[in-house]
């Protein structure tokens, strides 16, 4: 790879040769990926890129770990759709706001953006079979682009999982363990499985390569804001892979001269487990914490990139903002309404967080803003018919209707 340098740890500084099967360094920190932006400058351009025909995350192999001759990955991962979200700015008092959806991805998460990039590193490694523990999204985005590229799965979630997720983990064909315990107790059995059988790891803040990969959120975010630079990106944060991914992107088309400045982050997280903005907001070291929120694909106690989030945020002067589930689950049916796009209990978290800046007039009034949207709701149904209500249920009667509509006291628009 000439555009990669090496992996350097984020705790001691040691470097690591880039070799595809890298995992954490000697001290247990985390490995950041180095690259040699020098070299990349003369590769890649403004230009280049708006000419490219490739409209997934693989437009940005420049920016990207991996070796020419690795195919990308079959499934279609990345170019989500980044939307004006006028009607949403307008309730929320917002200059400006756009939504980036993600949950648009093949697997319905922004967790294939990883995932993609753990097929293609596994396929440089030779590996045939991959695993990962997971609290749903990962697990399932592993699955399904490992299939697609003819790799077997091993995949440790959670038992608390929702169905949709464990639905499309069967439906790629992965084995599946449910762990009867919490996240953490997941990951320390998919961890003593790894270690006995050798796979190939995708645990999230072991392997350096997939925040590389979720990298691309940001890549996307900027080409399609034609190198506008917002003043803010808000995003829901579990283990902290996201958001410091995110950064990562920001700070590489910085470093190549695309961008001029750099948004502020918003970490956005359930108060009922926000191990890392308490971290930021009492500005002391993170310690673990109770995982006790609905919204499951953020429900982690034990943060597993600690230090490279709390790292992204301090870096961005980055905002913290903790949301109770009836703010996420307000969050779910304020963007369902306003902008058509579906988004899950984390998924939705970046936007209840703005809401509540909003709300709190932390934000100021002429502030652009993207709000990430980091999986599809359909992953969890009941949790959406939770927030947003059931319909109104009659036979095929017009008095039974009239009758409902009354009751409901719902006003009724006719056609001009
Ligand atoms: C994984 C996930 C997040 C958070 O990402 P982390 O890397 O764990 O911080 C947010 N939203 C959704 C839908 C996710 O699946
Ligand atoms: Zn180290």
């Amino acid at each position: 790879m000439k555009n990669v340098k090496c992996g350097r740890c984020v705790k001691c500084g040691r470097e690591y040769e880039a070799v595809p099967n890298l995992t954490n360094c000697e001290c247990g920190g985390i490995l950041d990926i180095i690259y040699d932006y020098d070299y990349i400058k003369t590769t890649l351009t403004k230009e280049k890129l708006a000419a490219r025909d490739d409209r997934s995350m693989w437009r940005y192999r420049e920016l990207l770990p991996v070796e020419e001759t690795t195919p990308n990955t079959p499934l279609r991962v990345g170019w989500s759709p980044l939307y004006e979200a006028d009607r949403l700015a307008k309730e929320l008092g917002i200059a400006k706001l756009w939504v980036k959806d993600d949950g648009q991805n093949p697997t319905a998460s922004l967790k294939d953006r990883a995932s993609a990039m753990a097929v293609a590193k596994a396929q440089e490694a030779g590996a045939k079979v991959i695993a990962c523990s997971s609290t749903g999204n990962a697990a399932s985005s592993l699955a399904g682009n490992a299939a697609a590229a003819g790799l077997k799965t091993y995949i440790f979630v959670p038992s608390r999982a929702p169905k949709g997720k464990v639905a499309q983990l069967m439906t790629f064909g992965a084995t599946v363990v449910s762990v009867q315990g919490s996240y953490e107790d997941t990951f320390e059995l998919s961890k003593q499985a790894i270690d006995k059988w050798g796979w190939y790891n995708r645990n999230a803040a072991i392997n350096p390569y997939l925040s590389e990969g979720k990298k691309t959120v940001g890549l996307e975010i900027m080409e399609q804001l034609n190198w506008e630079v917002p003043d803010y990106i808000a995003i829901s944060v579990g283990d902290g892979c996201t958001i410091a991914g995110l950064w990562k992107g920001l700070k590489d088309l910085y470093a190549i001269g695309f961008i001029d400045k750099l948004p502020r982050l918003i970490s956005a997280q359930a108060e009922g487990c926000c191990p890392l903005n308490r971290a930021i907001a009492n500005n002391e070291d993170w310690y673990p914490m109770e995982e006790n929120t609905l919204a499951d694909s953020i429900a982690v106690g034990v943060p597993r990139n600690a230090d490279k989030a709390l790292m992204a945020i301090r870096e961005s002067n980055g905002i913290v903002v903790n949301v109770s589930d009836e703010e996420i689950m307000a969050a779910q049916k304020l963007l369902g309404r306003t902008c058509g796009v579906f988004g899950e209990p984390a998924g939705v978290t970046g936007t209840a967080g703005i809401k509540k800046l909003c709300e709190q007039g932390k934000l100021p009034k002429d502030a652009k803003i993207v709000s990430v949207v980091t999986g599809n709701g359909l992953k969890d149904v009941a949790n959406a018919i939770k927030a947003c209500g059931e319909p109104i249920s009659i036979p095929s009667d017009m008095d039974l209707l009239l009758k409902a509509f009354a009751e409901k006291g719902i006003c009724i628009e006719e056609a001009e």
